[in-house]
């Protein structure tokens, strides 16, 4: 195509095909509108490639060795002892050849939406006027879903840190890292290396990790983690790297040192801005490089959209799929929204051992919000776990369920769960607390027994009101 061809042809203009982007971008074409995408490195963004759907894949490979032992005990006697650590090759190798099959798709779903695709870095030139490398392209509406990308924090040696991109092509699976960080991505890559039969040490500068969850769950998620062997280390800090003997030397601000095969830096993602705006448009950014919209995902220029992560507001797939659906609808289709997004009461799920599951408010949101709570708890071992003969005494393989709700209404407002498939077990559970469901309703349904869901309808013991 020429440039003159190219030219004011496009009613939207989308710079980034990662979630929100392909999202925003099929579903404008689907109204009608003339769109073309702009995507300089993977189709399908972060979640595909080096976010979500690898992180799940790596998830599941870090069960096997329990499930190994759990096998043997539900009498799949093996001939030797089963492997501790996978093939990491054929791991990774079958992990890259889904990716690259999921690219295709989202390809695809582009080209058969009527989208026109370059390959190309996005940047925005002035309003209604963008470049994808060398070509100009114009039109109406431009929308920026760039994401994120990883921050590191600028201490000596930082080079050698690895970071969440890196797991998923590691040559070689290290024998020891630290994982500093205490977030999502920390959490969950400690479990999945620990899981992998890596040894694994997991580097928290706060008292306790995954702040803004529920305290109970993340005490529990804590002393879980450290029963299936991952090496906490809350309260710490690292001040510098460097390489010694081939492997990476950590120096800890209590002046210890220790040594590990790889360091994975999982200390936040800032948004990705790089040479995406030409000085003269004159967009002022957030001090991390966040693009400031208004509840309708418009910039401070005419025309000039933005959503996702680059927005550096809620960091998950889902809602940037909910925004670009929503601007997308806004802008081209005759049923439009008939309000803002609604960001109240978003589900989320850790895939750390075990998983995290969460929907609503935390107990300490909620006495900020309400005179009363009541909370309603529930620790219990799985029957999937009761037959091992190692059960008996093993502190391993909890689950902790809680509900927490307003005393004055009776509504459910939070509900968290630390098991296995919590995040599968909480989605349903959302749609109730969205609707407003009360502890009542809860007490109304039966449960489907026996499952660990159940435990959700049946706590009919009050643990505790507060204050
Ligand atoms: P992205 O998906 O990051 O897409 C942005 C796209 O823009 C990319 O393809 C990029 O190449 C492209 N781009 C950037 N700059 C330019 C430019 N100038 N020109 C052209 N193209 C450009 N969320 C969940 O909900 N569940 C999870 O389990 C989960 N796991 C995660 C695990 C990891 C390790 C990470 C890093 C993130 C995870 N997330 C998860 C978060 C989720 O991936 C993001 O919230 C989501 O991808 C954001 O979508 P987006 O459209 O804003 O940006
Ligand atoms: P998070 O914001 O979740 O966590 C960042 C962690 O790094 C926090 O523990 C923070 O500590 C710590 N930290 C920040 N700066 C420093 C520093 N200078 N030195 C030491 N520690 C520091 O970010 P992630 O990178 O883990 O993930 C990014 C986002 O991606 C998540 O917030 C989430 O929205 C999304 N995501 C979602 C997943 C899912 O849905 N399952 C999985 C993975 C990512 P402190 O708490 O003290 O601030």
């Amino acid at each position: 195509m020429t440039k003159a061809e190219v030219a004011d042809t496009f009613d939207l203009i989308v710079i980034g095909a990662g979630s929100g982007g392909v999202r925003a971008a099929r579903m404008a074409a689907a109204e009608g509108a003339r769109v073309a995408i702009i995507e300089s490195r993977f189709f399908g963004g972060t979640c595909v490639n080096v976010g979500c759907v690898p992180k799940k894949l790596f998830a599941y490979a870090s069960e096997f060795a329990d499930l190994f032992q759990l096998a043997e005990d539900y009498g799949f006697a093996s001939s030797g002892s089963a492997p501790s650590r996978p093939d990491w090759q054929r791991l990774r190798d079958n992990k890259t050849r889904e990716i690259e099959r999921l690219n295709g798709i989202y390809r695809r779903m582009l080209e058969q939406a009527g989208v026109t695709i370059f390959e190309a870095h996005g940047r925005v030139l002035g309003a209604g006027r963008v470049s994808a490398g060398e070509q100009q392209l114009s039109a109406k509406n431009i929308l920026v879903a760039t994401g994120g990308q990883p921050f590191v924090p600028d201490i000596p040696g930082k080079a050698l840190a690895l970071i969440s991109d890196d797991l998923f092509y590691l040559p070689e699976l290290p024998k020891t890292v630290a994982v500093v960080g205490g977030g999502y991505i920390a959490t969950e890559f400690a479990s999945i290396l620990n899981g992998l039969g890596v040894s694994v040490q997991q580097i928290y500068r706060g008292g306790l990790f995954m702040r803004g969850f529920d305290e109970d769950i993340r005490a529990f998620v804590a002393a879980q983690m450290a029963e299936n062997g991952v090496n906490l280390r809350f309260n710490c800090d690292v001040m510098s790297i460097d390489a010694v003997d081939g492997q990476k030397q950590l120096t800890l601000a209590d002046g210890e040192t220790l040594r590990v095969d790889e360091v994975f830096y999982a200390t936040g993602r800032v948004p990705n801005v790089t040479d995406l705006f030409a000085d003269e448009l004159g967009l002022a950014l957030a001090d991390n490089g966040a693009i400031p919209v208004d509840a309708g995902y418009a910039t401070s220029v005419p025309g000039l959209y933005a959503l996702g992560d680059v927005t550096d507001r809620v960091q998950l797939t889902p809602v940037a799929l909910a925004e670009g659906t929503w601007l997308a609808k806004t802008l081209f289709a005759t049923d439009k929204p008939d309000g803002p997004l609604n960001y109240e009461n978003i589900a989320t799920a850790v895939f750390c051992h075990p998983n995290i599951g969460t929907v609503g408010l935390t107990e300490t949101q909620a006495l900020e919000c309400y005179d009363r709570v009541r909370i309603y708890t529930s620790e219990f071992r799985p029957l999937r776990y009761s037959m091992s003969p190692a059960a008996a005494g093993s502190t391993r393989h909890r689950t902790l369920m809680k509900l927490v709700v307003d005393d004055a209404s009776d509504r459910v407002v939070g509900l968290h769960m630390a098991g296995d498939e919590a995040g599968e077990i909480v989605q349903g559970f959302a749609v109730a607390i969205n609707m407003g469901a009360t502890k009542a309703d809860f007490d109304r349904t039966l449960g489907i027994h026996p499952t660990s869901a159940e435990e959700f309808v049946t706590m009919r013991t009050l643990t505790r009101t507060c204050p």
